[in-house]
């Protein structure tokens, strides 16, 4: 996926051959466990004639396919942030992340970390 440039303002995804992936802008549901999330799927025809598709995916028909989540802007946005404040982040791991294990490990809320009736 790092081979592949997003441009917000068409929308589209730019392949390492210059192809334009485009979405017909559906949003389509995913849901795991009980969680949901909304994400469109984006196309090009050139994968039909690509002479790099074996390396590009392993589908047999049809071409490579990227799915974007609604959430994407808002993991960029976060992973912005971290680039530019990796001392600030490290910081907060040091003070911030070992209260969480203190509260699930020595106080026993180990569950509060899985998801799903059986766990
Ligand atoms: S298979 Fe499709 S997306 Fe991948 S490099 Fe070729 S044209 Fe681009």
């Amino acid at each position: 996926m790092d081979k592949f440039k997003y441009d917000e303002s068409t929308d589209s995804y730019t392949c390492p051959q210059g192809e334009k992936l485009e979405t017909k802008g559906t949003w389509h549901k995913k849901t795991r466990d009980r969680d949901s999330y909304q994400y469109k799927k984006y196309r090009t025809p050139a994968c039909k004639t690509c002479p790099v598709k074996h390396l590009c995916t392993g589908r047999a028909k049809g071409g490579r396919e990227i799915e974007r989540s609604e959430y994407a802007p808002a993991v960029q946005a976060n992973n912005q942030r971290y680039k530019e404040n990796t001392a600030l982040y490290r910081k907060r791991q040091e003070i911030n992340e070992h209260i969480f294990g203190t509260i699930k490990r020595g106080w026993g809320y180990g569950h509060t970390n899985l998801r799903g009736l059986e766990k």
